[in-house]
Formats: structure tokens, C-alpha cells, sequence
């Protein structure tokens, strides 16, 4: 790439290359160095940008998805298993399978109970649980709140009976139900 370029003080032609002129002594800018230092910084100011949000944008819907016997939910990636609340129960009737998870703000907990090959009248047992009848995730279940400690929604998917605890109402809105696999 070459260009003529002329003075800035007394507009003599310059020489190529010249980092002065040779009429006035006048320094020659480097042009296309400036032109190529200003390029790549407005290039790293937009791929700076950039990350920041694609990394903000990607934390804020990074999520996992955990199983509860045969129950998939997703729940935030920050969120991390609480191996005393994890727990299963086998009677040869009813299986019961509980786990937990907490970020430093919350904890969630889900249980699913099933009676495995017989099948479970889920609405009934999430009915006979009480509560106030609420629509959820899709689902038709019964609303519980815990006083001073948190909240819970009681629903059934097939022979699943599904409870969802939470230590703050608003975590409900971060958890989604996948359905039974
Ligand atoms: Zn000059």
C-alpha cells in the first residue's frame, strides 16, 4: 500500500518512507501505523464488549439439568447438590427420592414418590397433600407455603408425585420441569 503524501506545514511532496519532510524538517505522522493502532483498538473494545455480554448473557441462562428418579428438572448452573439432602426409600411399595440443591442465596429441593410398576394416583396424594390448587410449570398441583421457610408446589406427572421446595418464592421462576423420562 503506497500513497503520496504531502506535508502538513508546507506542503512539500514527500518522499516515500520519509519521516520528514525534506523542505521543512516537519515530522512525517505515521499514518498507517495510527490507521492500524486505531483499528485493532476499536476492534478490542467491540470483541471486549462482546464477550462481556455473551459471557453475561451465557451465566445468566446457564442451567443443569438434574434427575429425581425418573424426573427430569432444570435449574440454575449455579446451584450445587447437597449430598445430606439426597435421599431414596424403597419400602417395595413406594419409592421415594429426594434431593437438594443450594447457591449461597437459596435452596431447592424436590422429591418425586412413585409406586413403581403398580402406578400412583399422583393428583390424589398431591390433593390429600393440601394446599391451595394452583397451575405450575404446566401443571395442576397444590401451592404450600412454610412459615418462615419457604414454599412449595405438590403436583403429579403420570404415577409421579412431584414436590418442589423452595427457600425463596422467586427461585420457582428459575426451575423448569422437563417431564418424566
Ligand atoms: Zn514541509
Amino acid at each position: 500500500f503506497k500513497m503520496t503524501d504531502y506535508c502538513s506545514k508546507c506542503g512539500e511532496k514527500l518522499k516515500e518512507d520519509a519521516l520528514f519532510c525534506a523542505n521543512c524538517g516537519e515530522k512525517v505522522p505515521n499514518k498507517q501505523n495510527r490507521f492500524s493502532n486505531k483499528h485493532i483498538l476499536i476492534i478490542l473494545i467491540i470483541f471486549v464488549i462482546l464477550a462481556i455480554f455473551l459471557s453475561a448473557t451465557f451465566l445468566l441462562n446457564q442451567t443443569q439439568t438434574v434427575k429425581v428418579d425418573n424426573v427430569e428438572f432444570e435449574i440454575p448452573a449455579d446451584y450445587v447438590s447437597e449430598p445430606l439432602r439426597t435421599d431414596v426409600n424403597y419400602d417395595g411399595n413406594v419409592k421415594s427420592s429426594a434431593m437438594g440443591w443450594s447457591n449461597k442465596d437459596n435452596y431447592i429441593e424436590i422429591g418425586v414418590t412413585r409406586t413403581p410398576g403398580k402406578g400412583i394416583n399422583s393428583q390424589k396424594v398431591a390433593e390429600d397433600l393440601g394446599g391451595t390448587p394452583t397451575k405450575m410449570y404446566g401443571y395442576t398441583g397444590y401451592y404450600l407455603e412454610y412459615e418462615n421457610e419457604g414454599y412449595a408446589f405438590v403436583f403429579g406427572i403420570k404415577d409421579e408425585v412431584c414436590m418442589v421446595y423452595v427457600s425463596n418464592y422467586d427461585v420457582f421462576d428459575d426451575i423448569k420441569v422437563v417431564g418424566a423420562v
